[in-house]
């Protein structure tokens, strides 16, 4: 069996006195999208740092598809794409120009430039100066960018953050088409939504450590309670919410007496969110 795409050992790294990622370890297989969930200072992006070899962790090892990153920096970067949240394009440079330009750096000369754009709904738009571009069009390219090397691991951190949805989707179904490639991706995000969406295991990451690693549907199953929520006609007439836990050993009492002795206009059920399962595990809110 292939090793693993990302094995993170302990990593640690301190910026002055401040501990920004705490002796944190996973793994990620193969093909899997794994989802770095977490508020604002968590310390997603300075595991990225290090995972991309731009920082040297103060202990630990990456080992990313058998390679130490620390060691053959290199190595690695050949088989990797990375899409960091603040632009870092050449504004000067057509988008073409840039893809091109980073194509060099890789020895590549079979670039489908054409095609690249077309994935990331730029047609049309690649002869115009990046500085010209909408914000939501550079984070495209760079996402373009980061695929030019066909990479086997794609690292995204917050690639959504603060798009209009039209980007946003478009690089949602990037991830989706680099998957079905084979790719790994590693994808930071404080968007409970889209880690649901579009992770086969999300980690939750606060104060720089993991505090669960596991599929969205276990971690609800383990740590997320079930509800309905009813609508019912209070004594004056106005509507009135009234929630039951479900899966517990009083439930299927309060049910039948929710609809004895109330008018019940409205019944949902619903399920926890990622957002809900994180306050209850860090007592803190993702945004
Ligand atoms: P965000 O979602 O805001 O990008 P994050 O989860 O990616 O947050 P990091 O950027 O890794 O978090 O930051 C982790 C901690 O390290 C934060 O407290 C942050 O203020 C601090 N930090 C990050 N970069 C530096 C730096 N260059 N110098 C000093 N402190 C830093």
């Amino acid at each position: 069996m292939a090793e693993p795409a990302i094995v993170a050992e302990s990593l640690t790294y301190r910026y002055g006195n401040l501990l920004a990622v705490d002796h944190i370890s996973f793994t990620v297989e193969r093909g899997e999208i794994l989802g770095f969930l977490g508020p604002n200072g968590a310390g997603k992006s300075t595991t990225v740092k290090i995972l991309t070899g731009q920082l040297r962790p103060l202990s630990g090892r990456a080992i990313l598809l058998g390679i130490d990153v620390a060691r053959y920096p290199k190595q690695v970067h050949a088989r990797i794409g990375v899409c960091f949240e603040q632009p870092n394009l050449y504004e000067e440079l057509s988008g073409v120009d840039n893809l091109r330009l980073f194509a060099r750096l890789f020895n590549i000369h079979d670039i489908d430039i054409a095609g690249l754009l077309h994935r990331v709904g730029l047609d049309g738009r690649g002869d115009d100066l990046v500085g010209h571009y909408s914000k939501g069009m550079k984070q495209r390219l760079m996402i373009a960018r980061a695929l030019v090397n066909r990479p086997d691991i794609l690292f995204l951190d917050e690639p959504t953050e603060g798009l209009d949805p039209t980007s946003a989707e478009a690089i949602r179904r990037v991830i989706c088409e680099e998957q079905e490639r084979g790719a790994t991706v590693f994808l930071t995000t404080h968007d409970m939504y889209e880690a649901d969406r579009l992770c086969n295991r999300v980690a939750f990451i606060n104060s720089g450590r993991i505090v669960a690693l596991d599929t969205p549907h276990n971690l609800k199953q383990q740590h997320g309670k079930r509800m309905v929520r009813a609508e019912v006609v209070g004594p004056d007439g106005s509507l009135l919410t009234r929630e039951i836990i479900l899966d517990q050993p009083e439930t299927a009492h309060q049910i039948a007496d929710l609809f004895q002795h109330e008018r019940v206009v409205t019944l949902h059920s619903e399920e926890a969110t990622l957002e809900d399962i994180f306050i209850q595990l860090t007592g803190r809110a993702l945004v």
